[in-house]
């Protein structure tokens, strides 16, 4: 192991998840790193676990416990969702913070890496509970985040309302307005318009950049998506309204499917009446394991992790993997993919069209001059297109997978910050 080859002093076994890890390394030796470059970027600069008490809606307390990294800011203040998650660890917060640190820099924003989060299940908490959890999270972590420190944003299980109530729990700590400490808040509150569906979009014009170069024809293609909540719900309703034929979708309950095409909107009523897109009629059910290897050309996992693993890769039948999910594909995934000839757009490109208007909302909220949305579809698009040209070139210049391209752009404009800081 390259740890022990080059006694890495304080190399500490576990930093990083095997995917990010083994990336780097290969990375370590293809761009021929020093092993200070390597440190640097294989260790977050600041991780806090914080553990609250909240009162319950039966009067009792309970203790929750929080996480929160800041991965990497060399380039600008850490920025990064939160999610609530029953399983949620530290180790995967740090994972996450350092895919936000790439992710920030392929898109090339002037942002740093962070991730946070509570373990906990919100689907269990009332309305003031999950209010109280918020609450008592941020304040816990408050002297940490701040506008030019840490920023953040909407993730798995968190949304607009939640934003909403860290924006007024920090600006009661601080005693002023100060509406870019965190982004994906409502429009009202000095949200972003077009922030709410901009994961999806800027995806969307990442798969349209990919089919541009590819010999598949738009009105051709048959697409299958896991996941209904924010991401693939809005992906399925733009794709549907783009003219593309979407064959499955499907949410944690199992998915539906029809060849001729599934009506996109009609499954989003169905879905609002029911809670699951499962017997939606004209459909056939399958399993989120039958989605992830159906025939499709385009297959877009946003949902959860490591979906996309060494038991089902060479069953997948899509032509391109798009991930709006983070970290959906297993670093065995990834090679079986690539010896296939299957073009895996990852994460960090794929699904960055969320903290890109995450970006362009601070940007308004520092001004206090709101854009309207066609100014930020505008810019989204061309971001979008610029950094995935970006990738896709040196992707070819130096013929290796679309992930090690967009690493190896990230890593090296990182890096580039680190030296300029005089920390190399
Ligand atoms: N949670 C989103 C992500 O993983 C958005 C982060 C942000 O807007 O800061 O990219």
């Amino acid at each position: 192991m390259i740890i022990k080859q080059h006694e890495r002093i304080h190399a500490d076994e576990g930093n990083l998840c095997k995917k990010c890890i083994t990336e780097l390394e290969e990375l370590y030796l293809y761009l021929d790193l020093s092993v200070e470059e390597l440190d640097l970027l294989d260790m977050p600069r600041r991780s806090f676990t914080v553990h609250f008490p909240v009162k319950m809606d039966t009067g009792k307390t309970k203790m929750f416990v929080g996480h929160r990294v800041q991965y990497n800011d060399a380039r600008g203040p850490a920025k990064g969702g939160i999610r609530f998650h029953p399983e949620l660890t530290l180790d995967d917060v740090r994972d996450l913070a350092f895919l936000m640190s790439l992710k920030c820099a392929v898109v090339n924003i002037p942002f740093g890496g962070s991730k946070g989060g509570v373990a906990v299940n919100p689907k269990e908490l009332s309305r003031n509970e999950l209010e109280q959890v918020t609450r008592s999270y941020i304040r816990a972590i408050a002297d940490h985040i701040g506008p030019h420190k840490d920023i953040p944003a909407p993730d798995v299980y968190t949304d607009e309302k939640i934003m909403a109530w860290i924006l007024d729990e920090y600006e009661r700590i601080k005693g002023e307005h100060i509406p870019a400490v965190v982004t994906g808040k409502p429009i009202e509150l000095g949200g972003s318009k077009a922030r709410g569906y901009s994961t999806s979009l800027g995806g969307i014009h990442i798969l349209e950049e990919a089919l541009n170069r590819s010999n598949m024809e738009k009105h051709d293609v048959n697409i299958a998506i896991q996941g209904f909540g924010n991401v693939g719900e809005n992906a399925s309703r733009i794709l549907y309204e783009k003219g593309y034929k979407i064959i499955a979708v499907s949410d944690s309950k199992g998915g539906i499917m029809n060849m001729d095409g599934l009506t996109v909107p009609e499954v989003m009523k169905h879905k609002a009446n029911t809670g699951s897109v499962i017997d939606f009629k004209g459909s056939k059910f399958i399993t989120n394991e039958e989605l992830l290897t159906s025939e499709c050309d385009i297959l877009i996992p946003s949902a959860l992790s490591e979906q996309l693993n060494k038991d089902n890769a060479r069953d997948v039948k899509a032509k391109i993997v798009l991930e709006l999910a983070n970290a959906p594909t297993t670093i065995e995934a990834d090679s079986i993919f690539l010896d296939r000839n299957i073009m895996l757009i990852p994460d960090i490109l794929a699904n960055a069209g969320g903290v890109v208007v995450s970006y362009f909302e601070w940007i308004q909220n520092l001004s206090n001059d709101y854009w309207e949305e066609e100014r930020i579809l505008e810019k989204l698009k061309k971001t979008m297109a610029s950094s995935f040209n970006d990738v896709y070139s040196l992707c070819n210049e130096e013929k290796c997978s679309m992930r090690r391209s967009a690493y190896q752009l990230a890593v090296k404009r990182i890096l580039h910050a680190e030296r300029l800081r005089g920390n190399l």
